[in-house]
């Protein structure tokens, strides 16, 4: 077994605190880095504790995510401030932000616009890489004044990276806790890069908020593929119903088609923040087994970022997780199960045929 022991577990958050802590950030690109590293090691890696090699391509995508959402001017708190972009670094703008900053107007704000055009996405993704491999890549791993190359060879050169053993792990096995480590880090450093702008505010949900991206169209999808019916209870929807994130947005940020579900507006806030449970899990899995190809032309044809495959990645983490927690499972209103390990037949298509 690679499984890293407890103690390297240990090990690997002190690093990854001692980087946010002690190690110099001339711009925000670090709290990026990091966190697609987190991304790509949930989308892309698996709990076997193996290394895996990946470029600065395969993360530039989710490093511009990061950054699409700031890149307008914050205009909360005090009235009497200016309104501007908040300043990412201590001299011009970082260039990931002002290239960003473009497109957001080329494409009024739209991400999935941007990306629909795949001349104008490709070079940005380019260009991306070109600046992770050329500014925070190789001085991510510092921590007072040593190189501590915890997570890959900080070998100086290049765009190829080998996470070490262990390291996906770990990145998957902690990704709340690092991604809060990360986003109270940056949130911090923004702030004393923008103290002329920033009283007392909402920065936190500004940078980083945004739960419930609009995303027009997806109701009238749902509804034809549920026939109306609540996806959880399946009584009839009579007022619209909520869109709900079938795998809770408080545990993975994932805004990708087939996540979601349109539910009463009841029992999507007793779900709240829990996975559901393997009933539900099976009529989700089966939901986009059967209509997956149908609900993926109809995304294609809103502008309705997808990718099925990953989202049922993700679902299987976050399982994963809940199981490794012992968390419990939602079952329908003020009702819970504990985790077993049911869930993982609705995942692998084995269905049992639960009764919700
Ligand atoms: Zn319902």
């Amino acid at each position: 077994m690679m499984i890293p022991a407890a103690e390297e577990q240990l090990k690997f958050i002190t690093h990854i605190q001692r980087i946010l802590d002690e190690g110099s950030f001339v711009a925000t690109y670090k709290f990026a880095l990091i966190m697609s590293l987190a991304d790509y090691a949930v989308e892309n890696g698996d709990d076997s504790g193996a290394a895996l090699q990946l470029t600065t391509r395969d993360i530039a995508e989710s490093f511009v995510e990061y950054y699409w959402r700031q890149a307008v001017p914050y205009a909360h708190g005090n009235l009497q401030a200016p309104v501007r972009v908040l300043k990412q670094g201590t001299g011009q703008q970082p260039v990931v932000l002002s290239r960003i900053m473009d497109l957001h107007n080329l494409f009024n704000g739209s991400l999935s616009a941007a990306r629909k055009d795949a001349k104008i996405w490709g070079v940005l993704l380019n260009k991306v890489a070109a600046t992770i491999a050329q500014m925070p890549l190789w001085k991510l791993q510092v921590v007072g004044r040593s190189i501590v190359p915890f997570m890959y060879e900080q070998h100086g050169r290049g765009n190829t990276i080998n996470l070490h053993p262990g390291v996906v792990y770990n990145f998957r096995r902690f990704y709340d806790l690092i991604r809060n480590l990360v986003q109270g880090a940056w949130i911090r450093h923004v702030r004393i890069l923008n103290v002329d702008l920033l009283g007392e505010s909402d920065l936190a949900e500004f940078l980083f908020g945004a739960e419930r991206t609009v995303l027009p169209g997806l109701r009238a999808v749902l509804r034809d593929v549920q026939a109306d019916d609540c996806f959880y209870c399946k009584g009839k929807l009579r007022e619209g119903g909520d869109i709900d994130h079938f795998v809770p947005w408080s545990r993975y940020p994932l805004d990708l088609g087939h996540n979601f579900v349109l539910a009463h507006a009841v029992c999507n806030r007793s779900k709240r923040d829990f996975l559901a449970a393997p009933c539900h899990l099976e009529n989700w899995q089966k939901r986009n087994q059967l209509h997956g190809k149908e609900l993926a032309r109809e995304f294609d044809a809103r502008s309705i970022l997808h990718n099925q495959e990953a989202t049922e990645k993700i679902a299987f983490w976050a399982y994963s997780q809940a199981e490794t927690a012992g968390s419990n499972l939602w079952f329908r209103k003020d009702d819970v199960l504990p985790i077993d390990h049911s869930w993982r037949q609705a995942l692998l298509h084995e269905y049992v045929n639960f009764q919700c």
